[in-house]
């Protein structure tokens, strides 16, 4: 039986663990079970509590609070994006969540959250590409080869069918590690020199860059008919990676409107061009791709549904695992009015 001191106890998956539950899960698996799990949340969008997320912006970065709840659990997620940190020795993004019980508001996840927010946007890319990528879509070109990007290139391997993954980064050590890193998973690696090359005969182009600046990764002419795009890196006011004419092309789907207007790419359009949310085609709603030569692009920022999906599904596999610790991070008396009498018997010496 669960007793109320057993509630004030937290589970928390540190880094350590979570390696341990990605490998005891198996790495494709969890981006397919993660990418059903995004899906069965944006099939029941309407039900959730949305607002943009809450950043704090500085001229290195952003502080980001993401929180979301379906009136049952409530969830969210602190995370970061600081371009200049790599070449500090640090990630450009890191991040912790947590979940808890709407009926108590008592926690019940703490959890790192910077390899799960890798692997819920690899699984993210890889479900709105399920909706919108060219139909028998195989080849990949995946350009910006930090962090995220070996994480991207799986999940379109084991949800999509992607079989060949050609790579480019301005950073030719990063490309050799990305091209190391994937290496025996089956993918096919082709390692480019410029980013004109890696599209060639690719059917998905991922961007995945950081610079805090209006960068142009794609230009127009880069980006011929009937291909997907899947951008990413473009996901801060000020910060995109997409020439304007390329979106005047393509059929835009987004995450949260409110959210994407301001940080996506479409930031660098009109605020009334018209925009196709992900969850609508997902329920069919809306319609995903409609033929052979449109280009479809996703717009991808990151939103708080996806980490909710995501700490769920953390909660309930490192059940009956060795995947966490107990944190006694909730102040607990045995007599819930009696918080000052718990601290009183903590003084040294005090009598029970
Ligand atoms: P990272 O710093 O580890 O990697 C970025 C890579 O981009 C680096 O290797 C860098 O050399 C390369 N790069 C920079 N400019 C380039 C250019 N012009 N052409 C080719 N390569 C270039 O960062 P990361 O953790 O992999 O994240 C990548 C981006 O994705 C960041 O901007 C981050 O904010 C964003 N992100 C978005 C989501 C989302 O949900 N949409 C989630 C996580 C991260």
């Amino acid at each position: 039986m669960t007793t109320p001191s057993d509630l004030a106890l937290v589970p928390f998956v540190s880094v350590d663990h979570m390696m341990g539950l990605v490998h005891h899960i198996g790495i494709e698996q969890m981006l397919i079970d993660l990418a059903a799990e995004i899906e069965a949340d944006f099939k029941r969008w309407e039900l959730f509590d949305k607002t943009p997320r809450v950043a704090s912006h500085s001229p290195v970065g952003v502080i980001e609070l993401m929180p979301t709840s379906d009136g049952e659990m409530y969830g969210f997620k602190y995370v970061n994006g600081h371009p200049k940190n790599t070449r500090e020795g640090l990630q450009t993004v890191t991040a912790f969540g947590l979940l808890a019980d709407v009926n108590t508001g008592y926690p019940k996840l703490l959890t790192e959250m910077t390899i799960l927010t890798a692997l819920r946007t690899a699984a993210m890319s890889a479900l709105a590409a399920k909706y919108l990528a060219p139909k028998g879509a195989r080849t990949m070109a995946m350009i910006g080869n930090g962090a995220q990007s070996e994480f991207q290139c799986l999940a379109f391997k084991a949800n999509c069918g992607i079989d060949t993954v050609r790579l480019y980064d301005v950073d030719p050590k990063a490309t050799l590690k990305c091209a190391t890193n994937l290496r025996g998973t089956g993918l096919t690696v082709v390692s480019c020199d410029s980013g004109e090359s890696a599209m060639e005969g690719a059917e998905i182009i991922t961007t995945c860059t950081a610079d805090k600046q209006y960068a142009t990764i794609l230009t127009d002419n880069m980006v011929g008919s009937g291909v997907h795009i899947n951008a990413i890196g473009g996901d801060c006011p000020g910060k995109t990676e997409l020439a304007a004419p390329i979106l005047h092309r393509s059929e835009i789907f987004v995450e949260y409107p409110p959210q994407t207007r301001v940080e996506g790419e479409i930031q660098q359009l009109d605020p009334d061009h018209p925009v196709t949310e992900l969850w609508q085609v997902m329920t069919g709603a809306a319609e995903g791709r409609r033929d052979a030569r449109q280009i479809t692009l996703f717009d991808s920022v990151g939103f708080a549904i996806e980490d909710f999906s995501a700490l769920r599904y953390v909660h309930r596999a490192i059940q009956a695992t060795r995947f966490f610790t107990n944190l006694d991070m909730l102040a607990d008396p045995d007599d819930p009015r009696d918080l000052f009498g718990m601290v009183a018997r903590a003084a040294p010496g005090a009598v029970g």
